[in-house]
This record gives C-alpha cells, sequence and structure tokens, in this order.
C-alpha cells in the first residue's frame, strides 16, 4: 500500500473502531432495560397475605391494640417470608353505633420484590381498600352506611413522606402508628420530609391521629430486619439499593 492510501485506510479501521464500541455501549445500556416498555403496573400481595386478609375477614374488632397487633404481625411476616421489608398495614371499616370494626385490606411494604418505591405497607393498604370499595376516596361514599361508619388505617410504623401525603387523599378517618419515625431511622431508613406539622395537617383536614400503640412490638421487627434485610432508601449512602 502507498502511503497515500495508508492514511485513508488508517482512519477507516478507526471509525470502525468508534462503531465498535458505540454499539458496545449501546449493548451494555440496553442490556440493564431490555425490556418493551410497560403500560400496566402490578401491585399484589404475597399469597401468606392474601390467606391472612381472609382468614381475619370475619373478625370482630374492638381494640386498638388488637387491630395494631395484625399490622405488626404483617410486618413481622413480611420480613419472615423475605417478601418484602418490615412494615405492615391495615384498613378497618369502623362501625360508628357498635364501635366494632372489620377488616377490609392489608399491605405490606413491596418495594424491591416489585421494583415499585411506592409500594409502602400504607399505600398497598389504601390502594386495595380503594380498589374494593370501588372509589378514589374512603370518605364520601355514595352509601346510605356513609354517617354510620368510617376507615380507619394502623400501620406497623410511622408514614414516610409519601405515606403521610397518601394518607392525606385516601378518605380515611383515623390514622394509628406503633414504632416511630426515629426507630426506622435508627436502622437506615430515609422517611424524608416529615415535620409536626405534617400530622397538624392530616388533623385539621379531619383525619385523627393515634401513635406509639404497641410501640415496642413494633420497633422489636425493624430491629430484626436491620440485622439482615435490605435498606432500599438508606440514609447512609453506602448502603442504598438503587
Ligand atoms: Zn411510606
Amino acid at each position: 500500500m502507498s502511503s497515500k492510501g495508508l492514511l485513508p485506510a488508517c482512519l477507516t479501521v478507526a471509525a470502525a473502531a468508534v462503531g465498535l464500541f458505540s454499539l458496545q455501549k449501546i449493548y451494555k445500556k440496553k442490556k440493564c432495560c431490555d425490556h418493551d416498555l410497560h403500560h400496566t403496573v402490578e401491585i399484589n400481595l404475597p399469597d401468606w397475605a392474601k390467606e391472612e386478609l381472609h382468614s381475619h375477614a370475619n373478625k370482630i374488632y374492638k381494640t386498638d391494640e388488637e387491630m395494631m397487633q395484625l399490622a405488626i404481625h404483617l410486618s413481622a411476616r413480611n420480613v419472615q417470608e423475605e417478601t418484602g421489608g418490615p412494615f405492615g398495614s391495615a384498613i378497618f371499616e369502623r362501625n360508628l353505633k357498635t364501635n366494632e370494626a372489620k377488616l377490609i385490606s392489608v399491605g405490606v411494604n413491596r418495594v424491591v420484590v416489585l421494583s415499585n418505591c411506592t409500594l409502602h405497607g400504607e399505600t398497598v393498604a389504601i390502594q386495595l381498600a380503594q380498589s374494593h370499595l370501588q372509589s378514589f376516596t374512603m370518605r364520601g361514599l355514595n352509601c346510605p352506611m356513609e354517617n354510620e361508619r368510617r376507615f380507619e388505617l394502623f400501620t406497623s410504623c410511622e408514614p414516610c413522606a409519601m405515606c403521610l401525603g397518601a394518607t392525606f387523599w385516601s378518605g380515611v378517618s383515623r390514622i394509628v402508628c406503633a414504632a416511630t419515625k426515629d426507630d426506622a431511622e435508627a436502622i437506615g431508613f430515609d422517611e424524608g420530609p416529615v415535620f409536626k406539622e405534617s400530622y397538624e395537617k392530616l388533623e385539621e383536614n379531619g383525619i385523627q391521629v393515634t401513635r406509639l400503640v404497641l410501640q415496642k412490638e413494633a420497633a422489636a421487627v425493624l430491629q430484626d430486619y436491620g440485622r439482615r434485610g435490605v435498606i432500599y432508601n438508606s440514609t447512609h449512602e453506602s448502603e442504598a439499593v438503587e
């Protein structure tokens, strides 16, 4: 090859190398999102939680403690079964005439298992309750019993910033919490911007707030998970799972 032909040949080889490198980059990028665009999102309970819901559906609840025991039991079982994070919730329909309550939905954390940061125990319970009621709110339902009942959310841990917002819009008339924000943050979870004023806003909107019901029992579940589970939105960067 003459020196005149050497330059174009080198350029061709260089161009081919750049092209190959780019293709590799595209391939690598495609590998981590190598699927069709999804237009539906699956929100589900693990099978054991569906069984819990059915087995408790006809029970009459009378005290905060027995309702909270169910939320904490769900949080502990979610850890044991390795079906999500250490958070459980339950929504009850209270009959205001008898003051008795019945379970209408449960929720457990499904963030890591379903690759969805919005699936906390509270949001799962709210979405399944509203799907059951066929209504985007649990208040102002067009129902003859409307003035005789209300819906209450029991959660094994005080809500994060997202779940406070979801509670605000959900139409529940009461939120009852066990473990505290500090308990969750002690094992590395970031609960986001939650302030004293956030709770005041709930109460201004007619949502009664009750805290620290069986707090020690719920905090023990968090501590157990903290020793072995994934902290998916950690306050400590090195532990965060993306
Ligand atoms: Zn949350």
